[in-house]
């Protein structure tokens, strides 16, 4: 039996990532479509963009090792974007959806990071330097959608999850008059910050002050 080189393992993993690019090029105009937030949605759409382009960097990669582009089922692809789905579904039309959107599309993120963090260092091994900068310019779009993710929760869709669920609980008529963060028994990050500054967005894009985020009236 052949043993395996590390140059085989670098385009088994190669072959790997080429099919996750092309599943996600599928998902990601889906997540886009379930995203109530207008910045979320451009932001599933942008990173459509670049995952096209990564398709293209990732058959230039083959190529600098004289092979033609090849896929290989991605199963934790398969898997990621599953629970994407259901992830979806189970927070369709609730304040949550957008929170829970990211939470799906920063998974597969993650994911691609570890892998491009991979065959990043094996390409450099290898002394293959286009394939390591091509590679290395991927990553860091990864990084940075995952990041942009990141932002856009802290930003808006965490807050317009947590301030429903309070929202639902005045409604039961069991309201506490205590503030959000003493309620709920802990302080969110930055939610001071947050709240100071008196703005959030509705998942329907309507702006909402910062007393109604307290659960207080309009003047
Ligand atoms: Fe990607
Ligand atoms: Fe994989
Ligand atoms: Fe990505
Ligand atoms: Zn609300």
């Amino acid at each position: 039996m052949k043993m395996k080189t590390l140059k085989d393992l670098f385009l088994d993993e190669l072959k790997d990532m080429y099919d996750a690019e092309h599943r996600i090029i599928k998902a990601l105009p889906k997540l886009a479509k379930a995203a109530t937030c207008p910045k979320l949605k451009a932001a599933f759409l942008a990173h459509l963009e670049e995952t096209k382009g990564q398709v293209t960097k990732l058959e230039k990669v083959f190529q600098s090792f004289g092979e033609t582009a090849k896929a290989k089922k991605c199963e934790a692809t398969v898997g990621l974007l599953k629970e994407g789905d259901e992830i979806a579904a189970d927070n369709k039309g609730e304040p949550t959806i957008n929170a829970a959107l990211i939470s799906a599309g920063q998974k597969v993120e993650h994911y691609e990071i570890a892998s491009y963090g991979c065959l990043h260092e094996w390409a450099g091994l290898l002394g293959n330097k286009e394939a390591a900068t091509l590679i290395e310019e991927i990553l860091d779009e990864e990084k940075a959608a995952n990041k942009k993710l990141m932002e856009l929760a802290r930003a808006s869709s965490n807050e317009e999850a947590l301030c429903c669920c309070d929202e639902k609980q005045s409604q039961n008529g069991t309201a506490d008059k205590r503030p959000i963060n003493l309620r709920r028994g802990m302080r969110p990050v930055n939610s001071g910050r947050r709240r100071a500054e008196g703005f959030g967005v509705k998942n329907n894009g309507s702006a909402i002050t910062a007393r109604q985020v307290a659960g207080l009236p309009n003047n």
